[in-house]
């Protein structure tokens, strides 16, 4: 069929190559060419619109289109696109630092920029490692991740993460880790709290930290949601005893809060619902309301302290990328953060979290459906081929692939992680879009477990 979209497909399938995509789905899947946004709406050349019920990849807050991230990126285009950040700086990138360090937990007091999150990952651990060898304990430099755990795809960032589909294959290339059981509370036991499960997958890290301390450098989580892994949630007491432990064996405590940081999970972090400081906090995806590539690492005195000195002892950490801090990026992110301000902004997700999940609520019945699971603005329906068992369905048969398709049909983008539907809308969506979401993604599970 010939239409407005199809000479956009032609070209793009002559020469993009899409990430993480099997190019080969695209004889089937349709490509959709976007030619506009505004809000929860994406818009397509044939003039059909598609409500973004995952911000894009999690990264979109305040719809696409944002009158005041808008004027914010025009107004410093005015004035300077980009400059270099050794030996310079500019405004956005001082103010943005100066309301990072005000909204963080307490303590985390110093910023370096990269430009994506897996390179934010990349600098906590070099960060991590380097700072063992400034202080005289070189053999700290082994990271501890945690099962199904994601932290992007750069070889190192991928080395600390755990989820299988896009590691094994890599395995080769990259650094060996300790993986502790994650505490995802959906292989809870019947009845177990989620507290309790929590808790109680606490002592596989209280044992591994007991025998790697001398040799690890750092442990690296994702407060309290694993995003990739299927939106797998725990609870923040695991995080408590996580700090306390890390603190017992002089470990770090990388938080990489790329995914839940700006609001996701209820709170502005993730990490402040369970009253902890990291020794490193990874933020990108939300930072610039998904507008531009930027991403922070925050730290503390102390480790900004152990790489202050003389440059000829050679301590300073030499990590630079082109775009480090661009002024842009920097001055969405800053707009970002007056929004949060200005708008009440986590006052209003929690009545549409409530909505949100008062409705998904509604399919924990359903024969196939495991488990409705939900952290703030974040809600996930896992589809299960036997629910009394939980086992999952074949991962071949691409069982969200179906719900994706009618999704589409029906102006959604929903994107499942296998057998999981979830909703990460962005915080201008309505009521109603809500309805709509959670309608659709019910006739989605329906079609996708008929047979
Ligand atoms: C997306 C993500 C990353 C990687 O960020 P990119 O910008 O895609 O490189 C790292 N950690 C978590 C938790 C993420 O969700």
């Amino acid at each position: 069929m010939n239409t407005a979209n199809s000479p956009y497909v032609k070209r793009d399938l002559a020469h993009v190559w899409h990430p993480c995509t099997q190019m080969k789905d695209h004889e089937q899947v349709p490509l959709i060419p976007i030619r506009s946004g505004k809000g929860v709406w994406l818009e397509d050349f044939d003039g059909r619109r598609y409500m973004d019920c995952v911000s894009s990849w999690w990264v979109n807050l305040f719809g696409h289109s944002n009158a005041r991230i808008n004027a914010a990126v025009r107004d410093q285009l005015e004035k300077l696109e980009h400059v270099i950040l050794a030996g310079f700086t500019h405004e956005p990138v001082i103010e943005l630092s100066e309301r990072l360090v005000e909204v963080l937990p307490a303590g985390l007091t110093r910023c370096f920029y990269a430009d994506n999150g897996s390179s934010a990952v990349e600098v906590a651990v070099k960060m991590s490692f380097h700072y063992w060898r400034n202080v005289g304990k070189p053999a700290k430099r082994r990271f501890i991740t945690l099962s199904n755990s994601y932290h992007g795809e750069t070889l190192g960032a991928l080395a600390v993460g755990n989820v299988q589909l896009y590691k094994e294959i890599y395995q080769p290339l990259l650094m060996d880790v300790i993986t502790v059981p994650s505490p995802d509370c959906f292989e809870r036991e019947p009845g177990e709290s989620w507290a309790d499960h929590s808790r109680r997958m606490f002592a596989h890290m209280e044992e591994t930290l007991a025998r790697h301390a001398g040799e690890a450098a750092a442990v690296i989580i994702e407060p309290l949601v694993q995003c990739a892994a299927g939106m797998r949630m725990y609870d923040p007491v695991y995080l408590q005893m996580l700090r306390n432990a890390c603190d017992r064996h002089g470990v770090h405590l990388i938080a990489d809060e790329i995914a839940v940081g700006f609001g996701r999970t209820g709170t502005l972090f993730a990490c402040e619902q369970a009253g902890i400081r990291p020794d490193f906090v990874c933020l990108s995806k939300g930072l610039t309301s998904g507008y531009l590539p930027l991403s922070a690492v925050v730290t503390t005195e102390d480790v900004y302290t152990a790489f202050y000195d003389e440059y000829v002892k050679l301590n300073a950490f030499l990590h630079s990328h082109s775009f480090t801090g661009n002024p842009l990026c920097c001055a969405a992110a800053v707009e970002t953060l007056k929004i949060f301000s200005d708008d009440n902004v986590l006052e209003r997700n929690r009545a549409l979290a409530e909505h949100m999940g008062s409705l998904a609520r509604q399919l924990e019945d359903h024969p196939h459906v495991a488990e409705v699971r939900q952290r703030g603005m974040i809600l996930a329906i896992e589809m299960v081929k036997d629910k009394a068992s939980r086992a999952p369905y074949p991962w071949q048969e691409r069982r969200g692939m179906r719900v994706y398709r009618h999704a589409l049909e029906r102006g959604l983008l929903l994107r499942p992680i296998g057998s999981v539907i979830y909703f990460m809308p962005p915080y201008v969506i309505t009521p109603e879009e809500i309805e709509l979401m959670v309608t659709v993604a019910r006739e989605g599970v329906e079609l996708a477990t008929c047979d």
